[in-house]
Parts: C-alpha cells; sequence; structure tokens
C-alpha cells in the first residue's frame, strides 16, 4: 500500500521571514497529516531551505526545488547535491516543467541529476507532462514516455522505486485549467506500466506517483480516490496555511 504525499511547491515564493510565518503552523499540519497517515511537505526556494529544515519536525518533507549533478565547479548560481545535504535536506524536485521551458531542463540533465540523488540517498521528485500543443495532438503518451525512458537511464531497480513520479500537464499548471481525474488517471497508469515494462510489477507498485496541474482544496479528493494516484504536487493552493490545511482535510 502506497502512502500519500502532499507536496507543495513554492516556487519563487516567500521571503524568509514569510516562510518562518507558515512555519507557526506546520505543528497543527502534521498533526492532521498523521490523523490522515498521509506525507506531507513543502519545497521552499533555497533561501529558506535551512530555516525551515531547522523549524519543522523530522516528519515534515523539506525539498529543494532543484540541484546540480556536479558536486561542485564553476557552475555561476547554482547549487550541489552535497550543498543540500549538509543542510539536511534530502528531496528534491527535478525537471519541473517551468525549468524544462525557461532553463532548457532536458531529461538528459533530469537523469544525470536522478542518478546523483539516488547515491546521495535522496529522494527525487520527478516532473513529467506534456505542453498544451501536444496534449491537443494527441502526442501526451508518446512525450511522457520519453520522459520517463531517459529520466530513469541506467537507475537500478532499487533505486527506482524511491523515485517519486509527478505527472503534471504543463497546460494545467497554474492555469487554474485541471486536468480531469480520468486524464489524469489514465497518464498515470500509463507512468506505472512503463516501469513495468523498464522493471518489473513489483517495483512499479512501489513507486509513488503524483498528479499535479491545478489542484486545489475542491477538487483534490477526486484526484486521490484513483488507483495510480499516490498524491499531489501543489503549487499556488499550497501558499497559505489554511488552504494547505484544507488539501489534507480533504484528501
Ligand atoms: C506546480 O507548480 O507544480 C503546480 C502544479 O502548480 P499549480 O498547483 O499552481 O498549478
Amino acid at each position: 500500500m502506497r502512502k500519500k504525499l502532499l507536496l507543495g511547491n513554492w516556487k519563487m515564493n516567500k521571503t524568509i521571514s514569510e516562510t518562518k510565518e507558515f512555519a507557526k503552523s506546520i505543528d497543527t499540519l502534521v498533526e492532521l497529516a498523521k490523523e490522515k497517515d498521509i506525507d506531507i511537505g513543502v519545497a521552499p526556494v533555497y533561501l529558506s531551505l535551512q530555516t525551515l529544515k531547522e523549524l519543522v519536525p523530522e516528519t515534515f518533507i523539506v525539498s529543494a526545488q532543484n540541484c546540480h549533478f556536479k558536486d561542485s565547479g564553476a557552475y555561476t548560481g547554482e547549487i550541489s547535491i552535497p550543498m543540500l545535504k549538509e543542510i539536511g535536506i534530502d528531496w528534491c524536485i527535478i525537471g519541473h516543467s517551468e525549468r524544462r521551458t525557461y532553463d532548457n531542463e532536458t531529461s538528459e540533465k533530469c537523469n544525470l541529476k536522478i542518478v546523483k540523488l539516488l547515491e546521495n540517498n535522496f529522494v527525487p521528485v520527478y516532473c513529467v507532462g506534456e505542453t498544451l500543443e501536444q496534449f491537443e495532438n494527441n502526442k501526451t503518451m508518446d512525450v511522457v514516455k520519453d520522459q520517463i525512458e531517459k529520466g530513469f537511464l541506467n537507475i537500478s531497480k532499487e533505486d527506482a522505486s524511491k523515485i517519486v513520479v509527478a505527472y503534471e500537464p504543463v497546460w494545467s499548471i497554474g492555469t487554474g485549467k485541471n486536468a480531469s481525474k480520468e486524464i489524469a488517471e489514465n497518464v498515470c497508469a500509463f507512468i506505472r506500466s512503463l516501469l513495468v515494462d523498464l522493471y518489473d510489477k513489483e517495483t512499479a507498485e512501489k513507486v509513488r506517483i503524483l498528479y499535479g496541474g491545478s489542484v486545489k482544496p475542491n477538487n483534490i479528493k477526486e484526484y486521490m480516490k484513483m488507483d495510480d494516484i499516490d498524491g499531489a504536487l501543489v503549487g499556488g493552493a499550497s501558499l497559505s496555511v489554511e488552504s494547505y490545511k484544507e488539501l489534507i482535510q480533504n484528501i
């Protein structure tokens, strides 16, 4: 039985002081999550990671939004995995569509990062998903297959089961146009079938697959009922304590 996971992606939002303000309510959120038997956490900006990590209980996941695959070197503006590890971080989002769009993040590059993260005992949250044009041209499955195959290259069966996959159709992120539960389930089930082909059924059954894209307190429940959706990656609705609380309550 896969434990449900709710991960907030704060993107480039919240200063350190705003993050501290949110952290004041985390004990309540953690208590609620415990009652519901789900994992919860957020991915703040790099600057707030250490502060947040120091303020929250061990069970609350604090994730980075990105990392570099090299340990150190001439990569201006980048942050490495050992740097994250030193401050106690062991989760990292990889290949978010905003990074794929604005920062030329390819699936090949994501794979280098995923391999390195796993070597360092991190949980990678690997994002995949098609653009509106690809969706309208019935290319969703081709695009997702390519992203999954490239992202999981050279990853052992044992390591593969530790990866969290987030299916996030690009046309639904931050647009208020969430994919229907049927579309989301169909693609998440397809991702699991790809993992069966790449590894085996046992491994595929262990991987948590999230849906992301305009998930709100009023629609989260319908996704959570689906067989292959194990949680949600949430942007906008994870920013306020009230709405985060409602997300947990409605799972
Ligand atoms: C995201 O940032 O991954 C996301 C799904 O954003 P939103 O929930 O705001 O659509």
